[in-house]
C-alpha cells in the first residue's frame, strides 16, 4: 500500500495509460536538445517549444541554474543520449530572481520552515548577467565542449521567449 495523497493523478495516469502513445520511442533525444529551465509550474517545456516526447532531454531546478548537477546530466546527455544543443530558459517573474538570498532564508523561515541559511539558493538580482555566466560556464567546460548553448529568458504573460545569448 503505497502512500496516500496522490490518488487524483493515479487517476489521471490510468486515463494516460488507456490510450498511451509513446511505446517505442528511443531515450536518445530525437532533435539533439536539452532544455534547462526553472520548477515554474507555468512552463510547459515542451509545448513552449514545439516538441514531443522523445525530442529532448528536460532539466529543471529553482531558477534554471546551471549546478554541478546539471553539468554532471549535460555530460550523460551529451555523449550517451543525443544532445548536441543546451537552451537555459529563465523566465520573467521568477521568485529567485525577485531578492536577495537573505530574503528567500527569511520567507521560508516566516512560512514555518527551519533556518536554512546553510543552504545556498542560487537568488539572483542580475537575471540577464546570470543567464549569461551560466551559459558562459556550460561553454567553457572542457567536458561539454561539443555542446551549442545558448540563453533565454520566457515570459510568462506572453509565452514568447528572447534570446538572451
Ligand atoms: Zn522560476
Amino acid at each position: 500500500m503505497g502512500a496516500q495523497g496522490f490518488e487524483d493523478v493515479l487517476a489521471a495516469n490510468e486515463r494516460y495509460a488507456e490510450s498511451f502513445r509513446h511505446a517505442g520511442l528511443q531515450a536518445q533525444a530525437a532533435r539533439g536538445l536539452a532544455v534547462l529551465t526553472c520548477i515554474d509550474s507555468r512552463i510547459e517545456p515542451l509545448r513552449m517549444l514545439g516538441l514531443e516526447p522523445g525530442d529532448a532531454k528536460i532539466l529543471r531546478n529553482a531558477g534554471a541554474r546551471v549546478t554541478d548537477d546539471v553539468l554532471r546530466t549535460l555530460v550523460l546527455a551529451s555523449y550517451l543520449l543525443g544532445v548536441e544543443r543546451l537552451a537555459v530558459i529563465a523566465h520573467t517573474d521568477c521568485r529567485m530572481a525577485a531578492g536577495s538570498e537573505t530574503d528567500v532564508h527569511a520567507a521560508i523561515e516566516r512560512a514555518g520552515g527551519p533556518d536554512t541559511r546553510s543552504l545556498a539558493f542560487l537568488v539572483t538580482v542580475d537575471q540577464a548577467a546570470t543567464v549569461r555566466g551560466d551559459v558562459q560556464r556550460v561553454r567553457s567546460w572542457p567536458y561539454l565542449s561539443r555542446l551549442l548553448v545558448g540563453g533565454f529568458v520566457y515570459d510568462v504573460e506572453s509565452g514568447r521567449l528572447a534570446q538572451l545569448c
